[in-house]
């Protein structure tokens, strides 16, 4: 079984390495060339050109246009990558029969209410990098490739930049953190995201009618203010000076970003759950083990 992975150095990306491994033969790109192979996703027509070339029978997506703030000002850009690349994808999917794994945003939902959103659930995303994923997920069901898409929220990864390693960063530097209060969500691993990944290509292999979109996070939830408080505490247990005093808790209207963020994150994984047979872990387990890691306790 040949796997073409896109993104191969994102967070996501990194730890797919690692869990497609074993499914079969991996070619793992990124956006720069390599033995005239290009997973540049903002140069479609090269993409479609890699993808004839590798013909794999799954393709796995890990990448995408992430700068939330910044894809207001670069929205073609945003689009480019999150949604038309994302259809080259899903067309020459379709044409060579392969699979289609791909990830999107909770981002899609306009953070109204305070239930967990499910599959089901009307999108109306408020920020334009939710626009351009949404576009990207329509594409590859307007396709009709086989495919599962995965959306997530909250990555983290030892490996990258994420909120926890921002938090332990300012917590070094300054007496007191403003954090946000009033967005709720799951802080969920890059590691899990990849093995839970791998597990499903397993099954659909098999069992081709669990093909569709899912919601993948972490059990539990948290507001970033609680998850900051909870990476500190970890940090001063364990022996990590730290210059923070105090950290306070405040509303999105205090922190205006270019981009509007939606203030319920929550996923239901129920469907994921029950159609794999899955357990998915508490945030705080697969955020302690990335915290013991990039702290080396
Ligand atoms: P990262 O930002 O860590 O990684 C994204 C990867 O995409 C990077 O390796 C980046 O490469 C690559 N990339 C960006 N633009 C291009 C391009 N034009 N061509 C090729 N590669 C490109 O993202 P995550 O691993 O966290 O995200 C994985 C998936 O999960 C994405 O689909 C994302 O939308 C989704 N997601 C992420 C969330 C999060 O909190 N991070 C939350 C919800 C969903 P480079 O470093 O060279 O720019």
């Amino acid at each position: 079984m040949k796997i073409l992975l896109l993104g191969k150095n994102g967070q996501v990306g990194w730890e797919l390495q690692r869990s497609l491994a074993p499914l079969g033969d991996l070619i793992a790109l990124d956006r720069n060339p390599v033995d005239g192979l290009t997973g540049d996703l903002s140069n479609p027509d090269q993409l479609r050109e890699t993808i004839r070339q590798v013909a794999p029978n799954i393709i796995v997506n890990a990448a995408a246009y992430t700068a939330v703030d910044k894809a207001e000002s670069e929205a073609e850009l945003a689009n480019r990558v999150n949604g038309q690349a994302t259809q080259v994808m899903a067309e020459e999917a379709a044409s060579l029969g392969a699979w289609l794994i791909h990830y999107s945003t909770d981002y899609v939902f306009n953070g109204e209410g305070v239930k967990p959103w499910r599959e089901t659930d009307v999108v109306s995303p408020v920020n334009h990098y939710g626009a351009s994923k949404l576009a990207g997920e329509q594409a590859v069901v307007a396709s009709g490739c086989k495919h599962l898409i995965f959306r997530t929220s909250w990555v983290y990864g030892a490996r990258g930049n994420n909120f926890a390693k921002t938090m332990l960063r300012l917590a070094k530097e300054r007496e007191t953190l403003n954090v946000i209060a009033d967005q709720i969500g799951a802080p969920t691993g890059a590691d899990l995201i990849a093995d839970v990944t791998a597990l499903a290509i397993r099954q659909v292999m098999t069992n081709p009618q669990l093909a569709g979109l899912y919601h993948l996070v972490a059990a539990g939830e948290v507001s970033w203010y609680d998850y900051a408080a909870y990476v500190i505490d970890f940090a001063k247990g364990n022996g990590e000076t730290l210059a923070v005093e105090v950290i306070k808790p405040i509303p999105t209207t205090a922190y205006p970003t270019p981009a509007a963020r939606p203030l319920n994150s929550r996923l239901d994984t129920c469907k994921l759950r029950n159609n794999f047979s899955l357990h998915l872990p508490d945030w705080q387990s697969g955020v302690t083990r990335m915290l013991r890691e990039v702290l080396n306790k």
